[in-house]
């Protein structure tokens, strides 16, 4: 195909906004097309090469397009510039630009598989020398380009390309120009891209074996599946309702969605929810990951959360950020932020596809094929069936940590809906507070052997506040965050006159600790917010029978309140106040989501 015949395209979809008109236009473009061609048109009309996950970059700033376009026009670059300025497009001003000069007619026309190789070596160009080498490339196809071409190939370079052309208007038009343009043609379609990430594959598979072939298209390790996304319900009641009453509830992790392929052999890859290849910033999920799976190989999802390693507790999602950009320091990140995967779905088992399957028995495979490890471990969750069970386990996901909790359909067609919104999985958030501000002086009342760094030491403290109406210690936290060293060597000899065989009379809580105590010693701490818990006992009954308040994400600040007895710790009624103090606000919505499609009923 020659490339003034897509850009000719572009012309016409640029100048409308009609989806219907779209999709004619590029019904008409795509249908006399074949493979190669086909797939290099419709991955260059999204602005793209390759499917989005293989991660494909042009590496072209401004200033380099800029210094194309003036090379191949014998511009000044600083004109150049000037013309941009007042145009706002350097596209409109390259076309104004080849207006003015003769073209190198001499290779005849630019074709598409001419555009699309060069643009591939211009991506390809890395390291020294490599700008030069785009430029130089660039200004090759810019000497024999149309105008209107020229004004398409910037764009495309500085991903300016807006001819507006999106998924779902190719999908139509696909379905359309080789299949017969019917509701199943097009569901068959789109189904083989949610498999496959790989619109070129997709298209290739459908001329070539019609609508029927697509069906052969499956899992592939290292070819990411398009997500499966969830709604959401503004209560518990009414996510719980949608799905009849009976659900699956699990913690939602607050972390990075990760889908991780694991091969027979070879490495592991892992990918984000945009489908981006993240294995790089992970490296010891990488390594870990053949080993915490019975079976290879396995595609299986999770949600990657920074943990304690010390105590196995969930730590703010912040920390997990600060992985980013630290490339050259990833050893001491790891060790500083370690990270740990909560799996929640499994698609590929043993090479086996078992992503259409219902829900619960993709679940238990999962528990099957997963070995726990400290880095790998399995999402928590209970097949809830009333209200009150559903709010008691939200309630332990907020405290553990959670954002809230994921209900998921157990029905029959509770199978795994690649990039599919649907009421077959419900988000249900917590509320947020603002801050907490004040700090909490806690009596200890219990100790947990570490784990890992902290083998053979405590690793956490149970800690109380005191109810003095009721003469006793209700538990509001566990606390492993926020003691160094020397301390954690120091406490439990300060303790060590205070440890109990047996639970001592006057504590209450949920929890049993590796080791009791008796209320001595006061620590002061800070968390994020006061939350309900069904685990705490702090002020129990006061908002809601059976539940006490616990502090999310607690820290140790360092000080130990020797100047307090335990009876002169904070009390139950002042953490109540300190609750009902919060305000709390609904939680933020998604930006960027895909409009909603069917689910269960
Ligand atoms: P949202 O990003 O708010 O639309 O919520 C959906 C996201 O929650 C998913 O994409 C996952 O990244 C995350 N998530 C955390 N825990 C779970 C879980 N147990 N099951 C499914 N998704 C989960």
């Amino acid at each position: 195909m020659r490339f003034d015949e897509l850009t000719a395209a572009y012309e016409r979809l640029e100048a409308t906004s009609k989806r219907l008109e779209m999709r004619a236009i590029l019904v008409e473009l795509v249908r006399p097309l074949r493979p190669p061609d086909l797939g290099r048109v419709l991955f260059l009309s999204q602005g793209m090469l390759r499917p989005e996950y293989e991660g494909i970059e042009l590496g072209v700033a401004d200033s380099l397009a800029r210094r194309a376009v003036a090379a191949a026009t014998g511009s000044d670059e600083a004109e150049v510039a000037r013309r941009t300025k007042s145009s706002g497009d350097l596209g409109t001003t390259t076309a104004a630009l080849l207006e003015n000069v003769r073209r190198l007619e001499t290779e005849g026309p630019l074709t598409v598989a001419e555009v699309y190789r060069e643009l591939t070596r211009v991506a390809e160009a890395k390291g020294p020398g490599s700008q030069e080498a785009k430029v130089q490339i660039l200004t090759g196809l810019l000497v024999r380009a149309a105008p209107v071409e020229g004004k398409f190939l910037v764009r495309f370079v500085l991903g300016t390309l807006r001819v507006g052309v999106r998924e779902m208007t190719i999908l139509d038009a696909l379905a359309e120009a080789f299949g017969d343009g019917s509701k199943a043609a097009r569901a068959a379609v789109e189904s083989a891209f949610n498999l496959s990430s790989d619109l070129g594959y997709v298209a290739g598979v459908l001329v070539e074996q019609g609508v029927p072939g697509l069906a052969s298209i499956t899992l592939e390790i290292g070819r990411p599946v398009r997500p499966m996304l969830a709604e959401r319900e503004p209560t518990l009641e009414a996510a719980l309702a949608r799905m009849g009453g009976t659900a699956a509830l699990e913690y939602k992790y607050d972390g990075l969605r990760v889908q991780a392929h694991i091969p027979k052999h070879g490495p592991v890859r892992l990918f984000s929810r945009r489908l981006e290849e993240i294995g790089p910033q992970f490296p010891e999920l990488v390594s870990e990951l053949p080993n915490a799976v019975r079976e290879r190989p396995a595609i299986l999802e999770g949600e990657c959360v920074p943990i304690d390693l010390t105590t196995g507790e969930i730590l703010p999602f912040q920390e997990v950020s600060r992985r980013r950009g630290r490339k050259h320091d990833l050893a001491r990140v790891q060790e500083e932020v370690p990270v740990c995967l909560f799996a929640f779905d499994l698609l590929l088992e043993d090479g086996r596809p078992v992503y259409d399957l219902p829900f619960p028995e993709r679940r238990a495979l999962l528990a099957r094929l997963l070995l726990s490890t400290d880095r790998v471990r399995l999402a928590e969750q209970r097949i809830v069936e009333d209200l009150s069970s559903a709010t008691q386990f939200f309630e332990q996901a907020v405290e553990a940590g959670g954002e809230g909790v994921m209900v998921k359909s157990l029905k029959e067609g509770s199978s795994y809906r690649a990039g599919a919104r649907g009421y077959w999985w419900i988000k249900y958030k917590r509320e947020y507070t603002v801050g907490l501000s004040d700090s909490i002086d806690g009596v200890i009342v219990g100790a947990f052997q570490g784990r890992g760094r902290r083998a053979g030491h405590y690793g956490a403290y149970l800690l109380a506040v005191y109810d003095p109406a009721r003469d006793r210690f209700e538990s509001f936290c566990k606390v492993g965050t926020g003691f160094d060293d020397a301390m954690l060597a120091e406490l439990p000899k300060r303790l060590a006159r205070f440890e109990s065989p047996e639970r001592p009379p006057g504590i209450e809580t949920g929890l049993t600790p590796d080791r009791w105590m008796r209320p001595g010693l006061v620590l002061e701490v800070r968390g994020a917010e006061l939350t309900l818990s069904p685990i705490h006992r702090a002020a129990q009954g006061a908002i809601r029978s059976e539940t006490g308040l616990a502090l999310r994400f607690p820290r140790f600040t360092g000080r130990i309140r020797d100047d307090k007895g335990p009876t002169e710790a904070t009390t139950s009624p002042e953490l109540l106040t300190l609750y009902r103090a919060q305000v709390r606000q609904a939680p933020k919505p998604v930006g960027g989501e895909r409009p909603g499609t069917a689910g269960p009923e």
